[in-house]
């Protein structure tokens, strides 16, 4: 098989700047993890440069093994640092992100509630520490728990992120064999059930092997209960060991794909082969429609 080059649009130049290394301190300090570094994402330089990271909850080490992504697999052994939530309210005072924040956390399969309880302590802690911040979360699926996605539905984070990661034939390929479509789109169908003041969002990533109707259904599958907002990116091999791209989407079909989901009525997209599901999360046009509508 032809080796795959990366192509021009997808180089770019890491550069580091005060911003960056005070992002760097300030979670050494307070032993706190990004997915930014974890994940190996390709923004971090744009993200950490100009002051925003995403926090991943509950430790650097995630119950699962999906095919696609960077972050360690293993077992805590149920560990969870209870003076996380005051740790994550003190990071954002040092980086002075009040404005919008958002969290996401690994899988924690080997705690009964898979960690929401501490999940939405961490929510609670950083509103009640900044009343007017903006708080994403991206969740993971609790494996189709309701009582624990209550917990953070109650915890009012105003925007509720869930990945279905890619199109529903390639699932079983490249995530976690616990994880699926339909469990998936339950947690993003019941988030709204529980609460329909919550946006909800989700991602795609492109470049596994996906047909572009495929794309599209997924669109399709995603509206139909309801979801605001959705991101598309290129998916990039994190290691050796993880799934190979099947393929680099030019950007002119990322536009063709953006154009279609506001067709299809998501309230907002972003898609190119950078984005990812916290890339430019709180862009203005994010902000003021969650501004607007205040829970
Ligand atoms: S896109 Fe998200 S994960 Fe990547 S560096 Fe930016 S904030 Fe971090």
């Amino acid at each position: 098989m032809q080796k795959l080059v990366k192509p021009q649009w997808l180089k770019i130049k890491i550069s580091t700047n005060n911003n960056f290394t005070g992002i760097k301190n300030t979670l050494k300090q307070n032993s706190l993890h990004t997915v930014c570094e974890e994940a190996h994402c390709p923004n971090i330089s744009e993200c950490w440069n100009t002051g925003t990271a995403t926090f991943m909850l509950m430790g650097d080490t995630c119950t699962r093994g999906c095919k696609f992504c960077a972050v360690k697999t293993g077992n805590p052994m149920k560990q969870l640092d209870a003076d996380e939530p005051r740790k994550l309210a003190q990071a954002l005072s040092e980086i002075k992100l009040f404005d919008y924040v958002v969290l996401t956390s690994v899988n924690r399969d080997d705690l009964e509630d898979g960690g929401s309880a501490h999940f939405a302590d961490c929510i609670n802690e950083i509103k009640r520490a900044y009343p007017s911040i903006i708080v994403e979360v991206l969740v993971p699926d609790f494996r189709g728990n309701i009582g624990a996605l209550r917990k953070i539905v109650n915890a009012k984070p105003e925007i509720i992120a869930h990945n279905i990661e890619t199109v529903e034939r390639l699932q079983r390929k490249i995530r976690d064999i616990r994880a699926n479509y339909n469990q998936s789109l339950s947690v993003l169908e019941n988030v709204k059930k529980m609460n329909p003041g919550i946006y909800t969002k989700s991602s795609i990533m492109l470049g596994l092997g996906e047909e572009d109707e495929e794309i599209v259904q997924s669109m399709r599958d995603l509206r139909a209960i309801s979801v605001d907002i959705l991101t598309v990116g290129q998916y990039l091999r994190p290691t050796n060991w993880h799934i190979a791209v099947n393929n680099y989407i030019k950007p002119e079909k990322f536009e063709y794909f953006k154009q279609k989901a506001l067709e299809l009525g998501f309230l907002f997209c972003a898609s190119g082969p950078f984005v990812r599901s916290s890339y430019k999360a709180g862009e203005m046009f994010v902000k003021n429609i969650v501004k607007k509508n205040k829970i």
